[in-house]
């Protein structure tokens, strides 16, 4: 047995099966559980899904992806609008965001989405069981829906309970009406100034997006950078870009309290021995997920967890090897096709365990990670962590606003850059910060996939003049 990318302690191996009323039961009905039942079925399992929301769909459709983008889309029309008369549009005086249409449109995105949803988790072959799960061992579970409680054995299991935000411990907090993003993008009125507490995907996503429709906005986060976790380059873009377009940033910045007076939120924060009072209408806190494992009485399971999840390997294994572990609540990595890819591989996995067969990891690579800022932000390839370490690497960067399209478009920001190794020339990873450059950039996902070198990628035709070509100038 590997061990897995976080250390996994034990797998507990489980010699021999006794008649169980499923083959696999599935805990969590979103993105990754979804994966995970259909696939089963597809294995030819008898499949029980396990959903404890009075709503079915999971975060994705709800209150993650979809409404999101939904909102983001007005917000990016609406800069659109205002950047109009460069492109020789005569804009009406005092354009802006009607919010009850825009949340009228985000509800009827969401229920489309959560109607298909629905349909896939009602009219699939496996049953779908209301009320939250809980371990009792590592072969029975019990389900509580209100009053009544159902008990389950299965001969494998697939957890998939996402994640919820992280709330930090902030003096007063508790006290004021704060939004997390769920209340974000459901808001019925534009902010005047808003607040927002963190510096990750959400926070700048969320950040950029009222500023489009038309908020002020100032971001406050701890490190003395936005997104930490991306090559500095595309840091400082979008840094850039939030001081261009008047988004105030407050970096490396404590937030030492929060309170409110007449409907006013002040918060305090600290930037070395400096202490600010920030002033604004509303406050956004935006300091990442954490998993939702809490309820599920792992330990009786002997499910081994940490504080980012619950432990598995790469074939997604639970220290239980017959339990699997997938989407937000396993990996650490809040993306959704993660969460599919995880789903539908510890089913094939599952299967594989009743067969007695050898385990497959999910094969999600080249991670591709993704932010709808304003400029767009993407990465593809290892973490730039990773990516420090090596000294068998090459970089080579260009000004995205330098071609043909992009001149076309407007666009005055933006970088592309590749990494590959030096001797062999195969490309490693990829980040682009442009608007539209998540759409035009999944090339290089295919590029990195197939271990292409750039020499090869710049061969690719490209039509002229597009976006996408912009890549295939990174020889100049
Ligand atoms: C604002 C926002 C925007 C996002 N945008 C993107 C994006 O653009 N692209 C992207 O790739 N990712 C995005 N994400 C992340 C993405 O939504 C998640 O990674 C993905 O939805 C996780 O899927 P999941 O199946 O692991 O969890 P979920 O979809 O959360 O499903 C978990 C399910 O388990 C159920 N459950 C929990 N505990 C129990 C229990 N004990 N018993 C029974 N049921 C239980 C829950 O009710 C829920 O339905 C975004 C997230 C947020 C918050």
């Amino acid at each position: 047995m590997q061990v897995g990318k976080r250390g996994l302690a034990r797998i507990v191996q489980i010699p021999s099966f006794m008649k169980r009323d499923y083959d696999l039961v599935v805990v969590g009905g979103g993105s990754a559980g979804y994966g995970a039942a259909s696939t089963g079925i597809e294995q030819g399992l008898k499949v029980a899904v396990i959903e404890g929301a009075e709503t079915l769909g999971g975060l994705c459709v709800q209150r993650g992806c979809m409404p999101s983008k939904t909102i983001i889309e007005t917000a990016n029309r609406m800069r659109d609008l205002r950047e109009g008369s460069q492109f020789g549009i005569e804009v009406p005086e005092g354009a802006r965001v009607d919010m009850d249409e825009l949340q009228k449109r985000r509800r009827r995105m969401v229920s489309k989405f959560q109607r298909e949803r629905e349909e896939q988790l009602k009219t699939e072959e496996f049953d779908l069981i209301r009320g939250r799960a809980q371990f009792v061992d590592s072969h029975h579970l019990k389900i509580t829906d209100g009053e009544s409680e159902k008990r389950f054995s299965f001969r494998t299991a697939v957890i998939a309970t996402g994640s919820s935000p992280r709330i930090p411990d902030i003096e007063g907090l508790s006290e004021v009406p704060f939004w997390l993003s769920r209340d974000a993008l459901v808001a019925e009125e534009l902010p005047e100034h808003l607040l927002v507490v963190g510096g990750g995907v959400i926070a700048c996503e969320l950040g950029c997006c009222f500023e489009g429709l038309g908020s002020r906005v100032t971001i406050i986060n701890r490190s003395d950078t936005l997104l930490e976790k991306l090559p500095p380059e595309a840091s400082q873009e979008i840094e850039q870009a939030c001081e261009r377009k008047g988004i105030e940033l407050k970096l490396d910045a404590e937030t030492k309290s929060v309170k409110q007076e007449d409907g006013e939120f002040i918060v305090t924060i600290e930037r070395g021995k400096q202490t600010e009072e920030l002033r604004g209408s509303h406050l956004l806190i935006a300091t990442g997920r954490t998993p939702q494992i809490d309820s599920l009485n792992l330990e009786a399971a002997q499910i081994d967890s940490d504080e980012k999840g619950i432990l598995t390997n790469e074939n997604c294994q639970t220290s239980q090897s017959h339990i699997f572990a997938v989407g937000d609540c396993a990996d650490g990595i809040d993306i959704v096709h993660h969460a599919v890819i995880e789903g539908e591989q510890a089913a094939r996995n599952a299967r594989a365990i009743i067969d007695h067969k050898a385990q497959e990891p999910a094969d999600k690579t080249p991670t591709v990670f993704a932010i709808f800022s304003d400029p767009e932000i993407i990465h593809i390839g290892p973490p730039q962590s990773e990516l420090a370490d090596r000294d068998d690497l090459e970089e080579r960067t260009l000004d995205l606003s330098n071609f043909g399209k992009a001149i076309i478009r407007g666009l005055d920001e933006g970088l592309l850059k590749v990494t590959f190794e030096k001797e062999s020339g195969k490309l490693i990873a990829a980040t682009g910060v442009g608007r539209g450059v998540i759409d035009f950039s999944h090339s290089m996902v295919f590029a990195i996939r197939q271990e292409m070198t750039l020499e090869e990628m710049l061969k690719v035709p490209h039509y002229h003049p597009t976006l996408a070509e912009s890549w295939t100038y990174l020889e100049k």
